[in-house]
């Protein structure tokens, strides 16, 4: 494209030329509508606004070395909006309709797509609104599923690096049996006050413990947290966090690499025991932590000595980010070609 400086972009929304859209009417989805209007009509009593039935996801298309688009599983994100809309009560997508107006949307904004070198990417936002009129709570009975895209920068300006977390106790983003694990707009405001204590306190981001016992990691904002040691990649297994599709990638790949996988719960006090730790998620792929503070109990959890990334997270990282762009062989069909 242009005029667009690629290795300076942020993690913001710049226009494109088109968005996808598809209407849930009378008990059915309709076609995919391509569309270049950036604003929604919207009824003032739709549910979304009101009851919170709004649900989204978060994927990117790459390109390759090659020339070639490759859209990151987005058949898992079809299948986690469905997952999503089960939990709050909206109508599902069919997963070829998701991907098709995710190829679609893509196709139609290919100048957007930041070049190989650059180490940028198109991120894909998908999603879906209840859009009727009503005042009672009830599921509505008609929805808007839209996809935009927007090109991002690479996370790692400065190259891959470690980050600082706190732990946060006075707030909860998610109840142990309410929606953490669906991806709804609500655990984010739910999470605002803690991600700006996090900040003015001068870390890159929160980490939340179960809101029950106050015991047991969750997550770190908006990224699943993994620890690393004797060879063995460690998960936390909960009912309040978000299935990240680059958890379950890294997972599969530690695995691949011969390492151990275990999903369970893991005590704050583990966090001394591991030889590395990351956030991740679809935005940093990994974002190394460099130690957790716990403010409340005086104790900080020094997770790199050095302050610099670990072997294992580098090479996940790397990895990981070799597939997506098409320099390492896509030995699991994660990635959907263009
Ligand atoms: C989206 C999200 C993640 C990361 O999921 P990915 O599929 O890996 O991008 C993690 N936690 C929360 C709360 C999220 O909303």
């Amino acid at each position: 494209m242009e005029n667009i400086d690629w290795a300076n972009l942020s993690f913001g929304y710049m226009r494109t030329d088109y968005n996808i859209r598809c209407y849930y009417r009378d008990g059915k989805w309709g076609k995919l509508e391509l569309c270049s209007e950036e604003t929604i009509n919207l009824h003032m009593a739709a549910t979304s606004l009101h009851y919170g039935q709004e649900a989204f996801e978060g994927l990117k298309a790459f390109r390759g070395k090659d020339g070639k688009i490759r859209i990151f599983r987005p058949e898992a994100n079809a299948e986690r909006l469905q997952s999503t809309c089960r939990g709050i009560l909206m109508p599902e997508l069919p997963t070829e309709t998701f991907i098709d107006a995710v190829k679609k949307v893509v196709k139609a904004n290919e100048r957007f797509i930041p070049p190989y070198e650059s180490g940028a990417s198109l991120y894909i936002r998908p999603l879906l609104i209840g859009t009727s009129a009503q005042v009672g709570v009830h599921p509505a009975r008609e929805y808007l599923f839209v996809v935009f895209v927007t090109p991002v920068g690479p996370y790692f300006k400065g190259g891959f690096s470690t980050n600082p977390y706190v732990i946060i106790r006075e707030f909860d983003r998610s109840a142990p049996l309410g929606t953490g694990i669906y991806k709804v707009g609500g655990n984010y405001a739910a999470s605002l006050r803690a991600n700006k204590m996090a900040h003015d306190l001068g870390y890159s981001c929160e980490f939340y413990l179960d809101a029950k016992e106050k015991k047991y990691i969750d997550e770190c904002g908006a990224a699943n947290f993994f620890g690393i040691k004797n060879n063995t990649y460690v998960t936390p297994l909960s009912t309040s966090i978000l299935p990240s599709i680059t958890n379950r990638s890294l997972m599969q790949l530690a695995e691949d690499m011969g390492m151990k996988v275990e999903r369970r719960p893991v005590p704050e006090e583990e966090l001394t025991t591991f030889e590395e730790a990351g956030a991740c998620g679809t935005a940093a792929v990994i974002s190394p932590i460099q130690r957790i503070d716990d403010l409340e109990n005086k104790k900080s959890y020094v997770i790199s000595k050095d302050g610099k990334p670990g072997p294992v997270c580098t090479k996940l990282y790397n990895k990981l980010r070799g597939i997506q762009y098409g320099d390492e062989p896509d030995t699991h069909g994660w990635v959907t070609v263009l």
